[in-house]
């Protein structure tokens, strides 16, 4: 007797196991498939079987049912020969029916497999829609991205180089700043320090108990003016003034009263020169000089007369003195047109002699 056993249904494989009870040996099993050399293989084990060998199964594959029913009816047939063959056949019509109902299944699957098939690809399509779609949506992203990106970049570097720009004007306001705090704070102490350092240059250059030209700048104004009017071809007189009996008035009167008639007599001297580039100075002790660039002899004689007249109207008392009851002066003066072969020593050197020569004949006179 056929019994169905079990019914394996996979994707692209299906199978049958039959029991055939009537048979001593006892399994047969089917199995249906779509080749034709694995229907020749069942036949030959079917062949077997019937020849009373030890094989216990068919095997086919699914797809080719019409082989299985082929099998199945060639088995029917052998079956017959050898036994009871009423029962036998009995058995088979059976069999056929369970193959019918295994094929109206199968159809059943296939239908079904087809539905499914089609609704893969459906699926398939939305798969590949929603891929499209993710892709698009991942490169909008990316793009967006890139661009905000491309802004973010070029805000960093626009921060960045504001970051500079404000680094270096706060630098150069700093800077600015200190220099003019700075500037406020030492320009008024460089200027003060710069008029005490002008007017001690000044007072060195000026003699300290009369207040006129000390040696100093007498030599320095007289060497500059030799130059000058050496290249100008112009007369540079000097006079050389000296006090008379003076030692006596220092004995008579006493020392303060001589610096004293040595601060009136300067200013005397000094008062009488008119013109700009004149200058008095204090030659030494009682002797004074006066430098007269482009003035000649005559010139220097008038200035020296003047500075005579007017110390008289002065009229400071000199009762030591053998020439007048006042204070009275000698005068030596030296004119040359500066030249190589000369030079300001000897100039004064000559208004020296002349000097000598006024005192030698009298004092209180001028002398060239
Ligand atoms: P002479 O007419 O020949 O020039 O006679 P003198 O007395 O003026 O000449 P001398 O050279 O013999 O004397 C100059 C005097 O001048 C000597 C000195 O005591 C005085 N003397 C020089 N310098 C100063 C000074 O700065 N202050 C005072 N008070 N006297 C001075
Ligand atoms: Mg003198
Ligand atoms: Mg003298």
């Amino acid at each position: 007797m056929f019994i169905k056993q079990e019914l394996l249904i996979e994707n692209q494989f299906s199978a049958i196991r039959i029991n055939v009870g009537i048979v001593q040996a006892p399994d047969i099993f089917f199995s249906f498939g779509n080749a034709r050399n694995s229907f020749q293989l069942m036949r030959l084990y079917q062949a077997k079987y019937l020849n009373g060998a030890n094989e216990k199964y068919f095997v086919m594959f699914k797809n080719n049912y019409k082989y299985a029913k082929e099998a199945f009816h060639n088995l029917n047939t052998a079956l017959v020969k050898v036994s009871d063959s009423a029962r036998i056949s009995a058995n088979a019509f059976k069999a056929n029916q369970e193959l019918q109902v295994y094929y109206e299944t199968f159809l059943k699957i296939r239908s079904a497999s087809i539905d499914l098939k089609k609704a893969s690809r459906k699926l398939d399509q939305h798969e590949l829609q929603i891929t499209r779609t993710a892709s698009d949506i991942a490169s909008e992203i990316e793009s967006e991205y890139q661009s905000q990106n491309k802004v973010m970049q070029s805000l960093v570097l626009r921060t960045q180089f504001e970051i500079v720009v404000a680094v270096i004007i706060s630098i150069s306001l700093s800077l600015g700043l200190i220099l003019v705090v700075s500037r406020k704070i030492t320009t008024p102490i460089f200027l003060e320090m710069q008029k005490r350092a002008d007017e001690l240059e000044r007072l060195a250059k000026l003699d300290g108990l009369t207040g006129i030209a000390n040696r100093r700048l007498v030599d320095e104004r007289l060497t500059l003016e030799w130059q000058r009017l050496k290249r100008a071809k112009e007369t540079l007189s000097i006079i050389m003034v000296d006090v008379d009996m003076f030692k006596a008035y220092n004995d008579y009167y006493g020392h303060q009263k001589g610096d004293n008639c040595l601060f009136r007599v300067a200013h005397v001297i000094d008062s009488c020169l008119k013109r700009p580039g004149d200058l008095a100075g204090r030659y030494g002790g009682e002797e004074f000089i006066v430098i007269l660039p482009n003035t000649n002899t005559p010139g220097a004689i008038e200035v020296a007369e003047h500075i005579k007249k007017h110390l008289f109207e002065v009229n400071i008392e000199h009762a030591q003195s053998d020439v007048a009851p006042h204070l009275t002066l000698s005068f030596g003066i030296a004119s040359c047109v500066p030249c190589e072969e000369s030079s300001p020593d000897r100039l004064i050197l000559l208004a020296d002699e002349a000097l000598y020569k006024a005192k030698r004949q009298g004092r209180n006179r001028i002398s060239v």
